[in-house]
């Protein structure tokens, strides 16, 4: 379609708004990444967001945004808890997708050498691909007790510790999780998948420090060049897909009429204050607090190999934080001078709150938030920091990774998966392991976006500073 853009000011390009839209929409973004997205249906589908009702502000796209299912993915829309509605859509199929960063006390070369043990050992440990198989097979009963106390759970079974717990978006745990409105159906899907990784773009990697940038904020974080760091990607699996499948259908039957105000069926909305609007944020925190315990669960099996293969100390192996990039949550911003509640919906992005938010836990309540940008199999990956700009910007937001350029059918047919395996180990030393080569072959780097570009702009936004880069040592595909 053809979308009206005007630049705003360096990096911010607003859609100003025209029939139906409630609000501008804003993309943030450098010359480069705009080229990137002009082919596709994101700027589409980013002003198509603006027409739900209720939505505050703007609506966004983040620097690493590219078209998704109705709502683009790195997009962000504050909407009114009261007046507004919530938009499965908008939050995404894999409910708290997400990613972790795990700290360790190794350095580079403690590691070289061994790559390929390690990830052999990481890969039989850690459950992956498709289908079924977790760390915990449990009952439907247990997926009931992990959909309502999240993080909570695995430190009852002696999955986790309380500085888990603390280091973890919301404590790893959202009290509005209602097991009684998730169907047999994605329970059924979940008890299998409890701690695994599932497929595709998912993945857990061992990488290194390459670069720090705030020397200050590293050490606040515990980072330092040439040490080894683990990053774990991974949601909700077929659970958090079944809860938006089943509300996505209920929603467009029972709420035709707003759906008819919407230019696309796939932005199915639910009304603040309508029975659906309450059950599916029930059903969408239940699956946030099964992806948590999944991530930890993950995170538990790679201590084990950590803890085996190097001889470091389980308590040496930390926890630094837990970011959802799938989500929709109940937050206070600042609208016009007025605090309002809001559902904030992130798909494809991070939450980025810099010092002083209460949401903050007591080590990051000075400092901002860490946020995790992973970058490809073959480039860097990042921490940030939430920037002082993010409230104002973007509802307190930034970029969730590099972003895809090509789908994954025209990556297919554009890379063979042993020749992009063998390529990143003979020349970047890196080791992947995965299930299928189909898998890496739509993984490779190459359909990707610049994330180093990506990184540049959200840091000079102040949306999300740059604090320090990795690059991949070994890398399991789910
Ligand atoms: P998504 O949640 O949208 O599937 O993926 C988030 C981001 O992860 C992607 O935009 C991409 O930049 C990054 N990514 C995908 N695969 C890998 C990988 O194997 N390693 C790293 N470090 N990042 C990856
Ligand atoms: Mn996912
Ligand atoms: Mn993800």
């Amino acid at each position: 379609g053809s979308v009206t853009l005007e630049r705003v000011r360096e990096y911010v390009w607003e859609i100003p708004p025209t029939d139906g839209m409630r609000v501008p929409a804003r993309v943030l973004a450098s010359e480069q990444l705009l080229d990137e997205i002009s082919d596709d249906k994101t700027l589409e589908q980013l002003q198509n967001s603006a027409h739900l009702p209720g939505v505050q502000k703007y609506t966004l796209c983040m620097p690493d945004g590219h078209q998704g299912y109705g709502f683009p993915v790195g997009g962000v829309a504050g909407i009114d808890t009261e007046d507004g509605c919530i938009s499965p859509g908008a939050v995404g199929y894999d409910i708290n997708c997400g990613v972790r960063m795990l700290t360790t006390p190794l350095e580079y070369a403690d590691v070289q050498g061994h790559e390929e043990e390690l990830v052999d050992r990481l890969f039989a440990a850690v459950p992956s691909g498709l289908g079924g198989g977790g760390v915990y097979e449990g009952s439907v009963e247990d997926v009931d007790a992990i959909l309502e106390r999240g993080m909570d759970w695995a430190l009852e079974q002696g999955y986790a510790t309380e500085a888990d717990l603390e280091h973890c978006e919301d404590e790893g745990y959202r009290p509005e999780g209602d097991a009684s409105v998730v169907s047999e159906k994605a329970k059924n899907r979940g008890k299998e998948q409890v701690g695994s990784l599932g497929s595709g773009n998912h993945f857990l990697e061992v990488q290194r420090v390459t670069d720090v940038y705030r020397e200050d904020v590293a050490t606040e974080f515990g980072l330092s060049p040439d040490q080894i760091v683990v990053l774990i990607h991974c949601g909700s699996r077929g659970l958090g897909h079944q809860v938006c499948t089943d509300y996505l259908r209920q929603i467009e039957k029972r709420h035709g009429d707003l759906l008819a105000q919407l230019p696309d069926k796939e932005l199915a909305a639910a009304p603040a204050g309508s029975q659906l609007a309450d059950e599916y944020y029930r059903a969408m925190c239940a699956a946030i607090n099964f992806a948590w315990v999944n991530r930890q669960l993950v995170m538990h099996r790679t201590r084990d190999v950590l803890t085996d293969v190097f001889g470091v100390e389980r308590e040496d192996l930390e926890l630094l934080y837990d970011v959802a990039h799938n989500i929709a949550k109940k937050e206070v911003h600042d609208v016009d001078g007025e605090d309002r509640e809001l559902y904030v919906h992130r798909k494809g992005a991070t939450r980025a709150f810099p010092a002083g938010r209460p949401e903050l836990p007591p080590a990051y309540a000075d400092v901002g938030q860490p946020v995790i940008i992973p970058g490809s199999m073959g480039a860097g990956s990042y921490v940030l920091r939430g920037g002082e700009n993010s409230l104002a910007e973007t509802f307190g937001s930034t970029a969730h990774g590099a972003g895809r350029l090509m789908s994954r059918t025209q990556a297919k047919q554009e890379y063979w998966g042993e020749d992009v395996r063998d390529d990143l180990r003979d020349h970047q030393h890196v080791y992947v392991k995965a299930q299928s080569g189909a898998t890496v072959a739509e993984e490779a780097p190459g359909v990707y976006k610049d994330v180093d570009e990506v990184v540049r702009v959200s840091d000079a936004l102040g949306i999300g500073d740059r604090v320090a880069r990795t690059f991949p040592v070994c890398n399991v595909k789910g």
